[in-house]
């Protein structure tokens, strides 16, 4: 369903850290919203807070939303009409905009010291009072304050929240959200360095550049009165709010922390390296505040543009199930032509060291397609057919419920059967060795059991047989030949 109005969402990251699946949720949401309406989507950095700053941070948010493919309409490092988009070059706005609250009544000068502010909430933990400020500075002359800060005074500016009354935060998946105004305190809103907090940067900012929309985690549930206030402090419309739910670790008890990651990666670019799409991935997240209908699965960005509506998000907390990521990921996998997933391979055997050798990238690809539920795991099942020849232990290549005779039997056997070929073709060989299977009293499993360490040197691998056609006569003979050899002077002693 179309949302009538363009929406204005902007994704606001705080380069603090490393960019993980929540960020890219809510990237996910803003970018849906904006292309499905025909709005547009904005890419914001907030790095105000100094000491959580991280240097690498921003390029990390950028290469993971491009690898991601949700490209924006306005940001840092494009511009557009509401530039600057880097919260640290708009500081003079936000000190304007903390001036004007102090003007109007709804804000303060605040000279208190850590050493009182300390000793304030030390008194309050006696008496078992939460923790606020207690409103020294609150009932300052203006004038006075003035005079103090021209004297070199250090200060803050804080909220001057109502004492009375309370105020409702609509939520667009809660509702309305209603506290007692008492039970709030006076946020500082800038800090005695002059830079402003998230309270008065974000809401300045998400006003001034038109946001219809704002998407952010429910983190932000606790101060959302505060940000309301501050709103109607300034007599301006508000956006719609959507505080999206959190996420559970897999055990699905308790929030997802970053000590969970290292179970399995939460980070967009490990889970890159570890061989997702940027497809399984965004089907993945989409589908955890949000759902079409209770069966359908499968979305491409597509058709997560075409489906995605505000009335399917529900505030649930949504479990990170890695299980459904590799479900997910393999059917994307399977949906891309061979070529696409060529391309997508290519650099996961590159990174093992491997020489890819094209024409041979090509024939496997199709023969990794099925199986495959990460595109590391076709370096793992097929890694070998880029690797030398491979050594087998000899004592590998013993068939199940064999003894070393009986297999010295299927190996030679098994050479005459792919020397009988001029070429080897995939149905006739395999009805071949099955005969030849039959012959010997073994069950196929077991005869192709030996051949595959034979002839990949691996347990799990591609298909043995179409392995072998890629392969190709001479060489499969010559691993044959070898194993051979190898079992030959074998005496079962390890
Ligand atoms: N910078 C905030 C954060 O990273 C953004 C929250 C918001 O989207 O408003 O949590």
């Amino acid at each position: 369903m179309l949302d009538p109005q363009p929406a204005r969402v902007r994704f606001a990251p705080s380069p603090t850290g490393r960019f993980h699946i929540g960020g890219a949720r809510t990237a996910l949401y803003d970018f849906l919203l904006a292309r499905q309406t025909g709005g547009q989507f904005i890419l914001r950095i907030e790095d105000t807070d100094r000491k959580r700053f991280v240097p690498s941070a921003e390029d990390e948010i950028i290469e993971s939303l491009h690898w991601l493919g949700l490209d924006w309409d306005e940001g840092p490092d494009i511009g557009g009409p509401y530039s600057p988009y880097r919260q640290s070059e708009r500081t003079d706005i936000y000190r304007q905009h903390a001036e004007e609250l102090v003007a109007h009544g709804h804000g303060y000068y605040c000279f208190c010291t850590p050493e009182r502010l300390s000793q304030v909430r030390q008194r309050q933990q006696k008496l078992k009072q939460p923790p606020r400020y207690d409103g020294l500075c609150r009932k300052l002359d203006i004038e006075e304050a003035r005079g103090r800060i021209a004297d070199g005074e250090s200060y803050v500016i804080r909220f001057k929240t109502p004492r009375e009354g309370s105020t409702a935060a609509v939520d667009l998946l809660r509702g309305p959200i209603t506290v007692e105004n008492s039970s709030l305190d006076d946020y500082i809103l800038l800090k005695s360095d002059g830079l402003p907090v998230y309270h008065l940067a974000a809401m300045v900012d998400d006003y001034l550049m038109e946001i219809t929309h704002v998407f952010r985690g429910s983190e932000w549930l606790p101060t959302f009165p505060l940000h309301v206030l501050i709103y109607e402090a300034l007599n301006w419309k508000q956006p719609i709010w959507v505080h999206l739910s959190i996420f559970l670790n897999p055990s699905g008890k308790g929030k997802m922390s970053k000590r969970d990651a290292g179970v399995r990666e939460i980070y967009v670019l490990d889970l890159k390296q570890m061989g997702y799409l940027p497809e399984g991935l965004l089907n993945w997240i989409a589908l955890m505040g949000w759902s079409y209908d209770d069966h359908t699965e499968f979305f491409t960005l597509e058709d997560l543009i075409e489906k995605f509506s505000l009335q399917k998000l529900h505030p649930s907390p949504a479990a990170v199930d890695y299980k459904k990521l590799d479900h997910f990921n393999g059917n994307h996998i399977r949906s891309l032509t061979t070529s696409e997933l060529v391309d997508q391979l290519r650099p996961h055997f590159e990174r093992e060291g491997l020489i890819v050798n094209e024409e041979i990238l090509q024939e496997i690809t199709p023969l990794v397609q099925e199986r495959i539920r990460t595109l590391e795991e076709a370096v793992e099942i097929a890694g070998f057919f880029f690797r030398e020849a491979p050594e087998p232990e000899p004592s590998e290549l013993v068939g199940k419920k064999m003894t070393i005779d009986e297999s010295i039997e299927a190996i030679r056997r098994s050479s005459e059967v792919v020397e009988s070929f001029t070429t080897l073709d995939v149905e006739s060989l395999e009805e071949a060795l099955r005969a030849l299977a039959e012959d010997l009293g073994l069950k196929a499993g077991q005869l192709f059991g030996i051949l595959r360490i034979a002839v990949t040197g691996q347990r799990i691998s591609t298909p043995l047989i179409e392995s072998m056609v890629v392969i190709g006569k001479e060489e499969v003979l010559n691993r044959i030949a070898h194993a051979l050899e190898k079992l030959e002077s074998y005496t079962g002693a390890t």
